[in-house]
């Protein structure tokens, strides 16, 4: 069934460098409604978890010690079409390939510290949105 929300989290790098603001102000610019927010941390477990997809890949030690480095802010976001709407407003994996005024061609450092997640997918975006927030935490 198609959903009209997503999933985000604002990355290490980001969050560390003062970014959490201007990204949730084009988020929400962007017409995305924050339907749920929290400043957390990853242990190395949970990051591991939330990429286990990715577990086979060469980066994945990396990705996982990355994530696990400082604070996030994940996200649920509501508004029509949303997955497909905020993987066009963040950009390229890789920044050096993201779009002029995307998220992580404004924020990103690299391929890995890649400034924000977005959710590929309805049934990803379900997944990772229950991965941090019960229902009674989502507005
Ligand atoms: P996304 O959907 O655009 O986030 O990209 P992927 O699902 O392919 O990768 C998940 C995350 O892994 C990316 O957002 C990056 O943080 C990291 N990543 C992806 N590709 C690479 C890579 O080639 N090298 C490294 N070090 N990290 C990567």
């Amino acid at each position: 069934m198609a959903t009209n929300r997503t999933f985000t989290m604002i990355k290490p790098d980001a969050v560390a460098e003062g970014h959490t603001g201007s990204i949730t102000k084009l988020i929400e610019e962007a017409g995305f409604r924050i339907v749920a927010l929290r400043k957390t941390r990853l242990t190395p477990d949970r990051a591991g978890e939330f990429y286990a997809v990715h577990r086979e890949r060469g980066f994945y030690p990396d990705l996982v010690r990355y994530m696990a480095s400082g604070a996030i802010v994940p996200m649920i976001l509501e508004k029509e079409n949303a997955v497909a709407d905020f993987r066009k407003l963040i950009g390229a994996t890789n920044p050096a390939n993201a779009e002029a005024g995307t998220i992580r061609q404004l924020f990103a450092k690299s391929i890995e510290a890649n400034a924000i997640h977005g959710s590929d997918s309805d049934e990803n975006a379900a997944v990772e949105g229950n991965f941090f927030f019960a229902a009674t935490e989502q507005f």
